[in-house]
């Protein structure tokens, strides 16, 4: 029987999307649930694929909120395989109301949603969609969560994010480069505003505000391939898990990120045994290498490109 895990199978402004699969009493298959999919479904299959799945694998989907990169082909999955689809009433709203075949069920800030024996609960972020709702998934008393698409950190989301063991966290840019790009000055502004993305320097410290022990895992997210550069992540990460034995990796548009496997209780209860990873390691992950050479989206001048 797998474990609880977890893997992006893209990530950044062209495109989001995160499988989620844990043990299931009820099934002998874990159950899965993909949050987010802007992707269109040729690559969502080819993404699946890597992993020997298909879409029917997925049992529930959940839409963070309505910007193309997360909402993509999100709805017409959920009415096509005739499985439920999770989103705040304001985000279901932003993406035009789908008919979705019945399939969109919604969520709300603070209450709990079951995906077989997970347990997942919604939480508000501030960003510049209707309603934007981000996640904290329990399995086994083992607490992941995924925290993309922010503009700044609240007091809201440190209380959902402490005492997690994996996160997926937002590292979207260095003010630096975003500031000398050229992007035009209402998306600079936008992107680093207190409804935009975290910089950075504002993950960092978000990290350094939840880390304990038992985190086992940060997966870097959502990089601006035109304001970010990932040696400056690895940086920020590695200073910011100082002292402390994390698993760090980056998540790239084209590959996503490895699966991360959170441990069994009874392994993360004990502060002594943890996976060990050298940055070394991470700095020659061929995942990284792709973020540095693959070529530049022409987002620029999109509300919602960044
Ligand atoms: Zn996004
Ligand atoms: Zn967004």
């Amino acid at each position: 029987m797998r474990s609880f895990r977890f893997r992006s199978l893209a990530s950044g402004s062209a495109g989001n999307a995160t499988l989620i699969e844990a043990p299931c009493a009820a099934q002998n298959e874990p159950f899965r649930v993909l949050v987010d999919c802007g992707l269109n479904l040729r690559q969502l299959r080819a993404h699946l694929h890597h992993d020997g799945l298909d879409v029917n694998d997925i049992q529930a989907i959940f839409v963070t909120h309505e910007h193309s990169d997360h909402v993509g082909a999100c709805f017409d999955l959920a009415a096509r395989l005739q499985i439920p689809v999770w989103s705040s009433y304001g985000t279901w709203h932003g993406a035009g109301q789908p008919d979705c075949a019945g399939m969109w069920q919604p969520a709300y800030d603070g209450q709990a949603i079951l995906w077989g024996d997970m347990s997942a609960t919604p939480f508000t972020v501030p960003h510049d969609s209707r309603e934007p709702l981000q996640l904290v998934i329990t399995h086994n008393q083992q607490r992941l969560a995924l925290l993309t698409d922010l503009g700044h950190v609240t007091e809201h989301v440190l209380a959902h994010v402490r005492g997690c063991h994996a996160i997926l966290l937002e590292f979207n840019h260095d003010p630096d480069l975003l500031q000398n790009s050229r992007y035009p000055a209402f998306l600079k502004r936008r992107i680093s505003g207190r409804l935009g993305h975290l910089s950075n320097a504002a993950a960092a410290a978000l990290l350094r505000e939840v880390i304990h022990p038992g985190l086992h895992a940060v997966v870097a997210g959502h990089l601006s391939k035109q304001n970010n550069q990932v040696a400056h992540v690895q940086q920020w990460m590695q200073q910011a898990t100082q002292g402390y034995q994390v698993v760090l990796s980056i998540a790239s548009q084209e590959l996503g990120s490895p699966w991360v496997e959170l441990p069994s209780s009874s392994v993360c209860n004990s502060t002594q045994v943890l996976i060990e990873q050298t940055i070394a390691g991470i700095l020659e992950s061929p995942l990284e290498a792709i973020v540095v050479t693959s070529a530049v989206a022409d987002t620029e001048g999109s509300p919602y490109a960044t």
